[in-house]
């Protein structure tokens, strides 16, 4: 048995978009493999480990993210990148996804710093991005399609140093213009995804696990295969629905 450490940071303020149900499934899907999930939340304030096995950085609004931004960027950015560096995933979802890249402009202009994880910017637009996305995913060699919701104004502009995490098959992604979603460096992640993104797309869930639990273990661990019916009813419903409606 193995124990997957998460460091989810800021939860009481980057949180809206039921991020703690990407969690939920990260710790489900681990107990019934026989491993566990413990993790640690990190507010203002806190420092945090650099060891981690995985990092959380959850949605917000504008106002939410102008109250942590600050933060991030003087308390945490070090060990986030020093652990980035050693193998830690990091799984950056909307608000979080814009404070990983290099900063965030707002609605109101405020410009909020990011960290650098992601080689992405964020500017708000004028009006906002909302509805179900479909997007194609590259993972461990294999296209898979990944479902979510997204909601935001920002548009995100990547840079050479990260790809994009997927590629758009319905909805807006980073800006409504390249077919561009989310960021890749390595095992950060940033996406728009969220509704929440993981109870509905198992194999991204076990991606991400299985970075973890070779981070945790020193190795490569074999995720045993879990009956994932229900999840994958919930994944077509969704893309069942974007189709629908293109053809309606
Ligand atoms: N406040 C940001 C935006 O509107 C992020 C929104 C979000 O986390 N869904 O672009």
């Amino acid at each position: 048995m193995s124990t997957v450490r998460v460091c989810h940071l800021y939860p009481n303020e980057l949180n809206i978009y039921a991020d703690r149900g990407n969690i939920a499934v990260l710790r489900r899907r681990l107990e019934w493999r026989g491993h566990e999930l413990s993790v640690v939340d990190a507010e203002i304030g806190d420092q945090i480990p650099d060891d981690a096995d995985m990092y959380y950085l959850g949605g917000g609004q504008d106002r939410d993210q102008i109250i942590v931004a600050g933060d991030l960027a003087q308390t945490k950015a070090e060990a986030l990148h020093r652990a980035a560096a050693g193998g830690s995933v990091v799984l950056a979802v909307c608000g979080g996804y814009q404070l990983a890249g290099h900063g965030y402009t707002g609605v109101d202009g405020t410009r909020m710093p990011g960290i650098g994880l992601l080689d992405a910017d964020t500017v708000a637009g004028t009006t906002r991005l909302i509805g179900d996305v479909v997007i194609s995913v590259d993972v461990g060699g294999t296209p898979v399609t990944v479902v979510g919701f997204e909601n935001h104004a920002g548009r995100t502009t990547l840079g050479g140093a990260s790809a994009p995490f997927g590629t758009v098959r319905h909805g807006h992604g980073n800006n409504d213009i390249d077919g561009t979603e989310g960021a890749i460096t390595g095992r950060v992640i940033g996406t728009y995804l969220h509704g929440p993104l993981l109870p509905k797309n198992p194999q991204l869930a076990d991606m991400l696990l299985g970075w973890a639990l070779e981070h945790a273990t020193g190795g490569p661990v074999a995720l045993a295969p879990l009956d994932d019916a229900l999840e994958m009813q919930a994944h077509r419903a969704a893309i069942a629905r974007v189709t629908e409606r293109r053809s309606a």
